[in-house]
Formats: C-alpha cells, structure tokens, sequence
C-alpha cells in the first residue's frame, strides 16, 4: 500500500520508520527535508513539496507541531486539500483543536475525501518502538481502511466513533492529566526537598507505593532529576496544548481551573527561555516559587 507522510519532526520520524518497516511504500516531505535522510536511506521517497506527496498517495498521515501548520498544509494555496484525489484519507495525527478537526473534515467531506483524527498518547521512544497508543475517530470505511497503518505504528488503537474531533477532545484531556501530573509531581517533591528529603527518594517511594503509572515513574525520575534536555516533547508544545485544553472548555463555557494554573506556569517557563526544553521543565519554576535554585542540567 502506498501511503504519504508530512511532518518528519521527533515523532514523525519513528512513525514513518515503522511504516516502512511494515512493508508500506512511503513517500514523505517535511519543512526542513535533511530531517528525511534515515528515512530515505531505508527506502522512501522524499519529494520537493507537500503537493507532490497527495499526488503520490491515496492516504495521507500528517503529524505536524499545531492548528496553523495544520490549516496552512490543508487549506493553503499549495496544500493538500486540493491534490487529494476522490476518495483519498487524511490521517491526521497531531495534537490539534477540535474545532479545526470540524472544520477540516467538513472540508474533505465537501471535496469527496476523508478525514480521520487519530492523535496519540507516546513520547518518541514510543514512537520510535510502535508503542504509541492511538485515538482514532471519524467516518467509519475510512477508520477500516487506516486500520493497518495505524497498526503498524502503535500498540493498540481505540475506536471513538464516526465524529473525528472526539479523538481530539479525549487527547486533550489525556495531556491536561499530563500536564497536572508534572505540576503535582513536582510540588510534591519540592516540598520534600524543603523538608531535607532529597527529590528522587520521594519519586521512588510514591512511584513504588501508591502511584507506579508508568507515566509517574518516567516523569517522577525527570523531575527529581532536574533533567530536561534533551526534549522529548517541547515544552513550547505542551503550553500550546494547555490552550487548546482551556479553548475547548471555554467553548463549551466550562471552568479548568486546574489547566489555567499549569498554562501559568508554562507560559512563565516559556519566558524564561524554557520553550526548547522538555515541558517537565516546568517543574523548575516550582522549586523556584520555593526559594530553590534546580541544579543538575536545569537552566537558570
Ligand atoms: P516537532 O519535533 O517540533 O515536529 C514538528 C513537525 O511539524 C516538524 O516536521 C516541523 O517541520 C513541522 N512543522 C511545524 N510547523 C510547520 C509549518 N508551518 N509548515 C510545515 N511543517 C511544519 O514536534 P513533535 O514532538 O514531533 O510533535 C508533533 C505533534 O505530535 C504535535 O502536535 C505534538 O503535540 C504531538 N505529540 C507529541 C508528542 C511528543 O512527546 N513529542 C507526543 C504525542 C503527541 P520542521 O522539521 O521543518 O521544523
């Protein structure tokens, strides 16, 4: 099966890897194209504009950093909108509005194509390994038809219907928990520290007692560790998530006071320069309201 694939950024580059390695013949295009070589080396095609890969393919994946990049490669003057034959998918696997999702299925549906939301929960390792679990939602033969694909590049699928941005709401919610998750940890073992107990025996004893998600393990040692860098997902990415979470609850006029605290503090982190590091980072301006200085590979 042939399928394209735009936007070869630190997810993207896994997911088309386990495309390729599934047996799909591949044909990608991103922004900054030197981000193809691997991928080229194993057997895609790179192709000089996102046009020509909508004329290549029947089915197209984007993952791309947010709403704009989204819209521009839809909707823009040279955008796939209006190369993809009748018939032709859109699976569109970034971390967007349900708004936007509306929007662009309503304007694939008025060009006889399809759109399908399939947003993941998995850092890049995830990526990387087809570990990454996928929300997919949107009209039904067409689901069917992605099926493989999105096999091939996570651990399980779970199906949420024939409305698309349903994915995206269930995403958004998933990495506000995320992101109260990174706020909580990092109180927590802030607090501790002000006490004389040092950050990562509080991570150890409540990740292996009363909280062993994997998620708190992973970012409990981050956090205790003041380890930010290198960036598994961007904290400039995570605040523009925090927006999105506080958008959509405001659309439907319902209060997060708890998203608004950790959009503060993510956008205070952004000030500082924070914006390339891990969005764990956040977890710095905790210590900091402590009258703490992070050390270890925290930036001042
Ligand atoms: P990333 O490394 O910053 O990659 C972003 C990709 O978008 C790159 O290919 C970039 O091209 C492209 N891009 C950005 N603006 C563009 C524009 N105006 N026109 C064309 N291409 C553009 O981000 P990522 O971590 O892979 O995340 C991608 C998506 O997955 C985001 O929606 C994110 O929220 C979501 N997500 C991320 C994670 C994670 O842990 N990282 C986990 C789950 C979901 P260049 O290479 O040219 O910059």
């Amino acid at each position: 099966m042939d399928i394209g694939f735009i936007g070869l950024g630190s997810m993207g580059r896994g997911m088309a890897a386990n495309l390729l390695r599934a047996g799909f013949r591949v044909t990608v295009w991103n922004r900054s194209p030197e981000k193809a070589q691997d991928l080229v080396r194993d057997g895609a095609r790179l192709v000089p504009h996102a046009r020509d890969v909508a004329q290549a393919s029947g089915v197209i994946v984007t993952m791309l950093s947010d709403d704009a990049a989204l819209r521009e490669l839809v909707q823009g003057e040279h955008g796939i909108g209006r190369q993809l034959g009748q018939g032709g998918i859109h699976l569109s696997m970034s971390t967007v509005s349900p708004q936007t999702t509306q929007e662009l299925a309503a304007l694939h549906a008025a060009r006889g194509t399809h759109y399908v939301a399939a947003p993941v929960f998995g850092r890049p390792d995830a990526a990387a390994a087809a570990k990454l679990f996928v929300l997919c939602a949107g009209p039904q033969a067409a689901r069917q038809a992605v099926m493989p694909a999105l096999q091939a590049m996570g651990q399980r699928v779970f199906e949420l219907g024939e409305d698309a941005a349903a994915a995206n709401v269930l995403k958004l919610s998933g990495n506000f928990m995320l992101m109260a998750t990174i706020e909580s940890l990092a109180e927590a073992m802030t607090l501790g520290e002000r006490y004389g107990l040092p950050r990562e025996r509080t991570a150890e004893v409540l990740t292996q007692s009363i909280f062993p998600a994997p998620v708190m393990v992973n970012y409990g040692r981050q956090i205790a560790q003041h380890a930010y860098e290198p960036a598994g997902f961007k904290l400039s990415l995570g605040l523009k998530d925090a927006d999105l979470v506080l958008g959509a609850a405001r659309k439907v006029a319902m209060p997060m006071p708890l998203a608004q605290l950790v959009q503060g503090r993510l956008l205070s982190a952004l000030a500082r320069q924070r914006g390339d590091m891990d969005w764990s980072a956040a977890a710095i301006g905790v210590s900091e309201d402590a009258g703490l200085k992070p050390s270890s590979s925290a930036r001042d």
